[in-house]
């Protein structure tokens, strides 16, 4: 007798002989059906495939009237063939007609068929069609012919999907929303627009051949495989750069627990006994699978799927030999990178050229790859939903950072308008521009000192471009955290000197390692606080590893060899920790003195970025040269409002009296001491806040290099004067906001906002 794994290895044989064949891709379908039909003891064999707008439509059939072929729609949910569709999952039904969801088609001449097996046609884990068998009997058919079924689809849902049959854009998500195009929400991580071609960062590898000869060859190479890959995981998460503990164990866990599981590996093992190669079968399982769970709720099973998805891609990477990232491979000349997140090394992998934006699954706005993205002036849309089951590589994407979403294959009307958005987003810019060299004072005469934050090297030449008169916030952690490990004083040493001799004179405030909360390194995790905003981050960290500030401040006094220095420390909640890391400074100092190095005048400055501080102004004052107010983590700790927390984001407003009127007594108290105070917060580069700020009492303002120009333009057209008399009157209000009375007031004083 022969075996279910023998039929469907013949059949395999034959179906590959006549998709390997000649004509044209309907007529290859038509005997594919046909030999469905014939293997299987069926008198019909049809396949559905869908099109846009959700509609199965009969694209062959052996066995059903011929008239129905392209006639015969039904909507997704509708009928049997539909109802596999909706829920992806195969039916076996011996009396089909009796079901409460047959749905009968006259044209078809179905009615004489009694019982009915269809499975979903799926591929990168989206339902493509439908393929089903039926008899005039009321068969009951078994378990091991689903199987087959389901594997022969496997097979042909690459015909389906060729291009030949239907355009490929035609092929829809399986949750059914995208209708063509698609418009999706997310959260902005930078502004701006930018339209191209989707480029999935980590491409799913196309399995090229399905169908084996040999099963046992292909069982030795999944073992091989296997193995390879196991000694691979090991490898990476024993590397000396990974510190004890830590998340990286709980993901290495999740692998094992996955990769080790005997019935992960018996059901891939199943499909190659099938006729199956090694990698479609790794593909099947991983289809069956993400279809499965894709149904499931619960976040902490769903997020398992990604340590799935990650898996099934190494295992057929070791298959076939293909991996890497896009940046590797020929990319268009303007390219949509989408993904789930990325570090940010990852990104500046890119030929930074062809990029026009980013998507994300995940992300917050202060997340290191958005920081870098900020810096390309790239825009970035973040927290996209399930964006990644809905767009496909070489789908047509526009990014409108601005508005806080995607277009997916957008239609012309849309790009029309887009086209219109990024002109005038051009012009804005050649505005700016032309203002580089004009001075930024007020109308009434007030010069303003405009800064970078800055945090790569790109950004040096940004200084140059925006005519910025030095960086006002220079966070060496970004630099940290694009490395495999902690950087030593002489790689410390060489970037910094780099900045400080490519800055030409303007100063460069250096902060010193901010990391911790949402900005980890890779090497360097405090693992799973319950609050990681609050938790041990930034100075915290470096006071209680002196060894750490103690090199960087190192690295810092060499690079500047005698020139002036300007060092800033962040987070700085009580004078006591600014005493303690002010005595490091100094030991490292007689240090370098002590080794006859040069050191010039070096000023130290604070970030104020947690209000505690504010109760010790005074005693502050007297230490530092200047202060540096930190909005985004200041309004996090005025508000008790988590800065990466979307459903919060726009609770508090910066623009309120009681964080006005905060800002307005760290000013004054700055003015009063004759210490130079700035703004270098997300808050300080939004031109109707800079307004506020600058009415404030504020002249100095640091932000990241695409805000420069709006910036300077608003206070160009700005007389503070009266401006500072009304917020006068504003800052004892009650209100949750002043922001609409402040733009009011700028749209009717010609403030260009
Ligand atoms: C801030 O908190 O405002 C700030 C400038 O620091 P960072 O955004 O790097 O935390
Ligand atoms: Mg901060």
């Amino acid at each position: 007798m022969l075996t279910s794994a023998s039929v469907s290895r013949r059949l395999l044989g034959r179906l590959r002989d006549v998709m390997a064949g000649g004509g044209s891709a309907q007529e290859r379908l038509n005997n594919v059906v046909k030999l469905i039909a014939a293997d299987m003891v069926a008198e019909v064999c049809s396949c559905y495939v869908m099109r846009a707008g959700e509609v199965l439509e009969l694209f062959a059939t052996e066995g059903l009237q011929q008239g129905a072929v392209h006639q015969t729609r039904l909507r997704v949910g509708e009928g049997l063939i539909g109802d596999i569709a909706a829920h992806a999952r195969p039916l076996a039904l011996a009396d089909a007609q009796s079901h409460p969801n047959f749905a009968y088609r006259p044209e078809t001449g179905e009615e004489i068929f009694h019982s009915l097996m269809g499975v979903p046609i799926i591929r990168g884990g989206r339902v493509i069609g439908v393929l089903a068998v039926q008899n005039r009997t009321r068969r009951h058919y078994q378990d091991e012919e689903v199987e087959t079924l389901e594997t022969v689809a496997m097979v042909l849902a690459e015909l389906v999907a060729g291009g030949e049959l239907i355009r490929r854009e035609e092929l829809l998500p399986i949750d059914g929303l995208a209708v063509l195009p698609l418009r999706m929400e997310g959260v902005r991580l930078n502004a701006g627009l930018g339209m191209g071609t989707a480029v999935l960062h980590q491409p799913r590898i196309a399995v090229q051949k399905f169908v084996a000869e040999d099963p046992n060859a292909e069982l030795e190479r999944l073992r091989r495989a296997l193995g390879e890959m196991h000694l691979k995981l090991k490898e990476l998460f024993s590397s000396a750069d990974l510190a004890e503990g830590g998340e990286h164990v709980d993901i290495f866990e999740t692998y094992r627990m996955f990769a080790e599981d005997a019935g992960w590996i018996s059901k891939i093992s199943e499909a190659i006994r099938t006729g199956l190669t090694a990698e479609a079968a790794v593909q099947k399982v991983h289809d069956d699978t993400r279809l499965r769970m894709n149904q499931v709720i619960d976040p902490y099973i769903r997020e398992r799927l990604h340590d799935l998805e990650d898996l099934a891609n190494r295992l057929l990477q070791h298959l076939t030999g293909d991996g890497g990232t896009a940046a590797e491979r020929d990319l268009p000349d303007d390219v949509v990178l989408v993904c789930r997140s990325m570090g940010p090394t990852e990104l500046l992998d890119y030929d930074r050229q062809r990029l026009r934006g980013l998507v994300f699954e995940e992300g917050s706005p202060t997340m290191h790859v958005a920081i870098v993205a900020r810096a390309l002036d790239l825009p970035v849309v973040g927290r996209v939903k399930d964006v990644l089951s809905k767009i496909e590589t070489g789908d047509l994407v526009i990014v409108d950072g601005d508005n806080q979403q995607v277009f997916i294959r957008p239609g012309d009307d849309v790009q029309e308008a887009f086209a219109t958005a990024l002109v005038a987003r051009q012009a804005k810019k050649a505005s700016y521009a032309a203002l580089r060299d004009e001075p930024a004072v007020t109308l009434d005469g007030q010069h303003v000192t405009l800064m970078l934050n800055a945090g790569l090297l790109v950004d040096l030449q940004h200084l140059k471009d925006m005519g910025a008169d030095g960086i006002g916030l220079y966070r060496t952690e970004i630099p940290f955290m694009a490395r495999p490990s902690l950087p030593d004083v002489p790689a410390q040493t060489m970037l910094y000197r780099k900045i400080i001799d490519q800055a030409e004179g303007k100063p460069v405030v250096f902060r010193t390692l901010d990391v911790g909360g949402d900005k980890l390194l890779p090497y360097w995790n405090a693992d799973g606080e319950d609050n990681p905003a609050l938790g041990w981050r930034s100075i915290r960290i470096t006071l209680d590893r002196p060894a750490v500030m103690r090199h960087q401040l190192r690295a810092l006094i060499r690079a500047a060899e005698g020139r002036e220095l300007r060092i800033m420390f962040p987070m700085i909640a009580e004078v006591a920790e600014l005493d303690k890391a002010r005595a490091l400074l100094d030991q490292e100092v007689e240090r370098e003195r002590q080794r006859g190095g040069a050191v010039g005048e070096i000023k130290v400055g604070t970030m104020l970025e947690v209000p505690a501080l504010a109760w010790q102004f005074e005693q502050l004052l007297k230490r530092v040269d200047f202060v540096s107010i930190g909005s985004n983590d200041l309004s996090q700790f005025m508000f008790a409002v988590d800065r990466t927390n979307p459903r919060l984001a726009e609770r508090y407003d910066v623009l309120s009296p009681g964080m006005l009127r905060f800002i307005s007594y760290l000013v004054s108290s700055c003015r009063n001491a004759d210490v130079p105070v700035s703004v270098c917060g997300e808050m300080a580069g939004r031109p109707l806040e800079a307004m506020v700020l600058l009415a404030l009492g504020v002249r100095t303002l640091s932000m990241s290099a695409p805000s420069i120009g709006p910036v300077k333009c608003m206070l160009r057209s700005l007389d503070l004067p009266p401006l500072e008399r009304y917020l006068d009157t504003l800052l004892d209000l009650p209100d949750h906001s002043l922001r609409e009375k402040l733009k009011s007031y700028a749209i009717d004083h010609g403030v260009v906002i």
